[in-house]
């Protein structure tokens, strides 16, 4: 537990699924109060609503499509509105697509471009603002993935997306570092989350994910929530502009491993 965390407020972009939804509860069992920012997923933003308040916490459902500059300080100002102030700004809104480079439409690459590079900027931009009119040391924490390092075929515009957010987060947490804003990134591995819903269709694809990776599992998101609750807390204090990456190795090149060796080391554990 991060004492700090208690009463402070933080929204989440993309919020009623996947890793945003296991960060605001993460920080809801912190006594965070929590704005949950959904675009389509009405019903699963309510439904957490009242999750998010049994824990004891205020929490607040806002609708907003974060490619909208309009929609996000519609976001923000509401946040202002019910709870003062926000600290906490966690960009996690995503989308990927899986499509040959070569017959990928411009449309295609723009939105992926959209909701992944220019969402999060407008993100970061809205809460530096108001994090330096308040005076405020806030924490703005990116989802990046670990194709802002990892090549991807099929994904090129996602992997240019994520590539830019980890620049954008440096640039960022270099100017803002005077002020103690930090800016920083979490670039998860392959985590079991919707995004991912026809990579895992059958048992037999994710029983292959789950072995491509070195730990031998695809994470449940609340392994990116406990990295989220350390950034925002200030444990992490002095972290800025860096990625964490959380990936089970993924990231340590897989392809190079000897699933002989693997199977040496089986008697050392128990079985995942
Ligand atoms: P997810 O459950 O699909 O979450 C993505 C969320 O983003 C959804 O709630 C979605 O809402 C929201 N969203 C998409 N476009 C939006 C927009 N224009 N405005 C507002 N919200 C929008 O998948 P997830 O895995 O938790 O993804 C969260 C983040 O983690 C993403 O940035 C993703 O790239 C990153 N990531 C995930 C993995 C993984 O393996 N799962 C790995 C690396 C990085 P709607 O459905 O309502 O549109």
């Amino acid at each position: 537990m991060y004492n700090d965390l208690k009463g402070k407020v933080a929204i989440i972009t993309g919020g009623a699924s996947g890793i945003g939804r296991a960060t605001a509860i993460r920080y809801a069992k912190e006594g965070v109060h929590v704005v949950i920012n959904y675009h389509s997923r009405e019903d699963e933003a309510n439904k957490l609503i009242d999750i998010i308040k049994a824990l004891g916490v205020d929490a607040l459902a806002i609708q907003a499509d974060t490619t909208n500059k309009n929609e996000m300080e519609h976001l923000m100002n509401a946040t202002i509105q019910h709870f003062g102030a926000f600290h906490i700004m966690v960009n996690n809104a995503g989308i990927q697509s899986d499509i040959p480079s070569h017959t990928m439409s411009i449309e295609d690459f723009d939105k992926v471009i959209n909701v992944n590079l220019r969402g999060t900027f407008i993100g970061c931009q809205l809460a530096l603002n108001h994090f330096m009119e308040r005076k405020f040391k806030g924490s703005i924490i990116n989802i990046s993935s670990v194709h802002e390092i990892i090549p991807w075929p099929h994904y090129a515009h996602y992997s240019a997306s994520k590539g830019g957010v980890k620049l954008m987060t440096q640039s960022l947490a270099l100017e803002y570092a005077r002020v103690q804003i930090r800016v920083n990134n979490i670039a998860p591995g392959s985590i079991n989350t919707p995004i991912n819903a026809e990579n895992f269709k059958t048992q037999e694809d994710k029983h292959d994910a789950d072995m491509f990776v070195p730990m031998g599992y695809v994470a449940e998101p609340d392994e990116i929530a406990n990295v989220a609750a350390f950034l925002a807390s200030s444990e992490s204090k002095y972290i800025t502009g860096q990625t964490i990456v959380a990936d089970g190795g993924l990231s340590l090149y897989p392809s190079h491993r000897n699933f002989e060796y693997d199977e040496l080391l089986d008697e050392f554990t128990d079985k995942i």
